[in-house]
């Protein structure tokens, strides 16, 4: 059976089509059907308010870790969706460092299937190498064939050079973007923290800024006649960006993408050893936050991605040292961009909506997703930029609750999650008519 939702009186903004109005959008059979004023709101199987709302196209997360395979006590497909959709995300992409690693065709098949009873769309960035092990590059060409929408062994940097030259050699024909855990693993060992003061009072080993950056030096080079499609992921240093806005300066084909912490918070948040402040790459100082946020503005960070890392509880009420690396992120991440970059001055609305949409989907190669054309997918979010909230363990939907923002106050959040014209996350609005929570 057919339905029609109408999403009414929002302000639509879609960057792919350069729209930013205040009209009406109908969804019928999984497809954007109109959009446009006073659309008639008879034969509409539900009408969703959004006066005072923003109705973007569906967010699109990257980078995040369901767990499934062999990490189900943290989090599975299927609740790491639920924590999607909550958060606004109507697509995400996970990583390869499950048990087995995604590295081959027959782990790729099991998350598809998995994925058919997710609440959003997941798809699956593959691992570059045979068990991420850093030593033997996959068979790429036959794992972009089956399905992966980029190449990773996130967690864990390729290491060797020799090996890194032959991956991008391989991954380049496929036109998937490799996407690089920067981090050399000889100028990191024992670290648990970014390197600086706090790291020093605390008695932490640290993990140094220039370990992040001369991998992405070593890349950028390597890759200079090779043209990979290369992307750093979740940078954490101020160097860093420099490196990436200097190589696009030059027209290279590099990329990167910033996470919620990294732009909110400095290690500062690791005293008093808050293992939930435990991230890799660590949280550093604040001019790197500032330097984040300007490359986000100016340009070089083109994509947000959450690096939506859960835990069970056992993994981080331990001491700082043993415990687990990462922190969820697709609850809180809207309204830490908010926070960070829009009330900052950094991007505007619009931006920000590019950057979690339309900037990701070309990343993936998911386009049309990322866009909200009449005859495109009918993946939506509906976001109050007003809406204040504190976050609890009960905002947090998937599995785990490891998140260094539980108490913290955010504005912006997403009221309604559209997938393929199914509502997936509707929220009440306080003192709104006709909304409804389901
Ligand atoms: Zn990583």
């Amino acid at each position: 059976m057919s339905e029609r939702t109408l999403i009414v009186g929002g302000r639509v903004i879609d960057p792919v089509s350069e729209r930013d109005e205040v009209c009406d959008v109908a969804l019928l059979d999984g497809e954007v059907a109109e959009i446009g004023s006073g659309l008639s709101r008879a034969g509409a199987d539900s009408v969703l308010e959004a006066e005072g709302c923003i109705v973007c196209p569906g967010l699109i997360d990257p980078h995040v870790h369901l767990r499934e395979p062999g990490g189900e006590h943290k989090e599975t497909i299927r609740s790491g969706s639920l924590a999607a959709v909550e958060g606004g995300f109507t697509t995400v992409c996970c990583m390869p460092n499950t048990t087995p690693a995604l590295d081959s065709p027959a782990v790729l098949a099991l998350v598809r299937e998995r994925g058919r009873s997710a609440a959003c769309r997941v798809f699956a960035v593959a691992a570059a190498t045979r068990g991420r092990l850093g030593e033997s590059p996959c068979d790429i060409a036959l794992l972009a064939q089956e399905g992966a929408v980029g190449f990773s062994d996130d967690g864990d940097v390729i290491a060797s050079a020799g090996v890194m030259r032959q991956v991008l050699t391989m991954v380049a024909p496929t036109d998937r973007a490799f996407m690089q855990h920067c981090q050399e693993p000889t100028l990191t060992s024992g670290a648990s923290m970014h390197a600086g003061a706090v790291s020093t009072r605390l008695g932490l080993g640290g993990w140094a800024r220039v370990a992040e950056e001369v991998i992405i030096e070593r890349d950028v080079r390597l890759n200079r006649d090779i043209g990979c499609r290369y992307h750093v992921q979740h940078v954490s240093s101020a160097g860093s960006v420099e490196i990436v806005r200097r190589a696009r300066g030059e027209g290279l084909p590099v990329t990167c993408e910033a996470s919620p912490h990294h732009l909110t918070l400095t290690d500062e948040a690791c005293e008093g050893f808050d293992t939930n402040a435990k991230m890799n790459p660590p949280v550093r100082e604040w001019a790197d936050v500032e330097a984040l946020r300007a490359g986000v503005a100016d340009g070089t960070i083109t994509v947000l991605a959450t690096d939506h890392a859960p835990h069970a509880k056992h993994e981080k009420d331990t001491d700082f040292e043993s415990a687990a690396f990462g922190i969820v992120g697709l609850e809180t991440a809207l309204g830490l961009y908010v926070e960070a970059l829009v009330a900052s001055g950094a991007v505007n609305w619009g931006r920000l909506i590019e950057l979690m949409t339309v900037e990701p989907a070309r990343l993936c190669n998911l386009e049309p997703l990322g866009s909200l054309r009449v005859g495109g997918p009918a993946d939506v979010t509906v976001i109050d930029p007003e809406m204040t909230w504190t976050v609890g363990e009960d905002d947090l939907k998937g599995k785990s609750a490891n998140s260094p923002f539980l108490g913290r106050s955010l504005t912006g959040r997403a009221v309604a999650t559209i997938v393929g014209g199914q509502v997936r996350m509707r929220r009440k609005r306080v003192g709104m008519a006709g909304s409804t929570s389901a």
